[in-house]
């Protein structure tokens, strides 16, 4: 039975990766920031399999080296821990340097104890390819991105600016990197990293479902809040369900022809007016006070998602995963909801 690492384990990607890991008999130590939090996931997952270990603070130096010194066993690590808040509140401390420390301190300890890793998949984000133009409005017409592109944010113009700036550059200079260490140290172990857009779907246990969420799930969440008469928000984007992304996380982990790959994860388009108009399309008895928008607009509102013409079939061929339909993740969302809140 092989040991998996999994960093910020109570995170809404990592707790579905875990969810799956378990169910393929790996043994999982999973990162938490408190003993509360490690209990709590101790409880959900309740699988002899699954313990959790302390690592309070991303940036500490020398914070994963006592797991690996504990557990020569580990033979994989998936750090998907870093900060995701979209504050404008001191950007550089908050964001920036805890993505990039988190990021340079995973892997100096998996290259200093790893005795027995054999690969170690950082989660990114798309934030760390796409989105160059955040800073410079000055779009080109034929912006084309794929798994070669790459966000390019100064870290200085990155730590004066909003929440959003940062977080995505927070994701370009932490993915850096990787292939920077990658090139300077030429660690023992594979890499790999995967790259997601908006990820959605439904929490992996239902004692997540709460009042607020984290980013992207609380997009569907704030939408199910409106009131008669509100519109709502210009929220859209490409995005992958979650439940795939851990998936695409074991297969990078897994499989050879992952490594040294980026891996661009969407599967389809959405805006708030089309989750709108599924909410409604579903569930129309348990949300009919929410308002219906302008479903005219729809069309419209998905057609230009993201700056850009916009690719990942290389990811696709690699994956050959069978990625949740969009209108199958947003109905699992609902159906969560409306089961925990009774309604
Ligand atoms: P969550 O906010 O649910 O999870 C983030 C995890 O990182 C939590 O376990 C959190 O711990 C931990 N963490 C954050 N900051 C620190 C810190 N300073 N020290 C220690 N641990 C920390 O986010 P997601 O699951 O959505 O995201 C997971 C990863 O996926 C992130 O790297 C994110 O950038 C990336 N991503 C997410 C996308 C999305 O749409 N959700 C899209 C693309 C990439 P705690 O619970 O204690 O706060």
């Amino acid at each position: 039975m092989s040991t998996v690492l999994v960093s910020g384990a109570t995170g809404f990607i990592a707790q579905h990766i875990i969810k799956q890991l378990l169910e393929k008999k790996y043994k999982v130590i999973g990162t938490v920031r408190t003993d509360a939090k490690g209990q709590h996931l101790t409880k959900n997952f309740n699988n002899p399999n699954f313990l959790y270990v302390l690592v309070s603070n991303l940036a500490t130096p020398g914070g994963f080296d006592e797991v690996f010194q504990q557990h020569p066993e580990i033979e994989y690590f998936l750090h998907t821990a870093s900060p995701f808040t979209l504050s404008d509140d001191n950007v550089e401390e908050n964001l920036l340097k805890p993505a990039l420390a988190g990021t340079k301190e995973a892997l100096t300890s998996a290259h200093a104890y790893g005795k027995n890793l054999k690969k170690l998949v950082v989660t990114s984000s798309y934030a760390a390819m796409g989105w160059t133009y955040l800073v410079d409005k000055s779009i080109p017409d034929d912006v084309y991105i794929d798994e070669a592109s790459w966000t390019d944010i100064p870290w200085d113009v990155a730590a004066k600016s909003d929440g959003l700036t940062a977080y995505i550059a927070s994701k370009a200079h932490a993915e850096r990197e990787v292939w920077n260490f990658k090139e300077r140290e030429t660690p023992n172990f594979d890499l790999a990293v995967v790259n997601p857009t908006y990820v959605y779907g439904p929490q992996a246990f239902d004692s997540d479902v709460t009042e607020h969420m984290g980013e992207t799930s609380e997009i569907i969440n704030r939408i199910i809040k409106l009131q008669p008469g509100e519109t709502p928000h210009r929220d859209r984007g490409l995005c992958i369900d979650v439940r795939d992304v851990a998936g695409a996380h074991i297969i990078a982990m897994e499989r050879d022809e992952c490594t040294d790959k980026r891996l661009l994860l969407f599967n389809a388009a959405f805006s708030e007016q089309n989750f709108l108009d599924l909410v409604h399309k579903f569930y129309p008895e348990q949300f009919k006070n929410v308002p219906i928008g302008d479903p005219k607009t729809t069309q419209a509102t998905l057609t230009k998602t993201f700056w850009g013409d916009i690719h990942n079939e290389k990811t696709r061929e690699i994956l050959k995963q069978d990625w949740y339909s969009h209108e199958k993740s947003v109905k699992d969302i609902l159906e969560q909801i409306i089961r925990v809140r009774g309604l």
